[in-house]
């Protein structure tokens, strides 16, 4: 499978069919912070958010998987009371490696939810868990995620090109 391409694809996490997740035998998500669950900007979890995790949290172990540093994840490990993995250099495996580890999961009952195809989708799909892209909440980005989506905007116009993948075009 072509590495950029997601497994699923859908609008925003309100969206996803985490039936379906459950009964592919997913029994772990690992959820990216900044435009994945929240702006990047905002420093609390919402109402929302909340229920959403609560409900979750019945079916799934459910990890903030992020490339954030801690002081900025603490705030929703306690408001969401999930456990967290900062600094997690996505795309790289390690981190990836290290929570399967951890955890005691193999890789097919682990998912990465993520607004990012250069870090969220790459990265799990070469560690070889599920990967489900979501539309990003926001435009508004940090430095580095500004240098990421310009790649990004290219490779989808090539993906685009080959009938491979088509933003706004959901998929599960
Ligand atoms: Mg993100």
């Amino acid at each position: 499978m072509n590495k950029y391409i997601p497994n699923m694809y859908y609008k925003n996490i309100y969206e996803i069919n985490y039936k379906l997740l459950k009964e592919k035998g997913i029994k772990c998500i690992l959820f990216d912070l900044d435009n994945t669950l929240v702006e990047p900007h905002t420093k609390h979890s919402n109402e929302k958010l909340q229920k959403l995790f609560i409900e979750l949290k019945k079916d799934f172990k459910v990890i903030i998987f992020s490339n954030s540093f801690i002081t900025r994840l603490l705030p929703f490990k306690k408001e969401l009371e999930v456990d967290i993995n900062h600094t997690s250099l996505k795309p790289l495996k390690h981190s990836f490696n290290k929570v399967l580890k951890k955890y005691k999961f193999n890789k097919e009952e682990v998912a990465i939810i993520g607004d990012q195809i250069f870090t969220d989708i790459i990265g799990g799909n070469n560690v070889g868990i599920n990967t489900i892209l979501v539309d990003s909440i926001t435009v508004k980005d940090f430095f580095i995620t500004k240098y990421n989506r310009k790649r990004e905007e290219k490779l989808l116009k090539e993906l685009e090109e080959k009938k491979l993948f088509k933003r706004g075009k959901y998929y599960e």
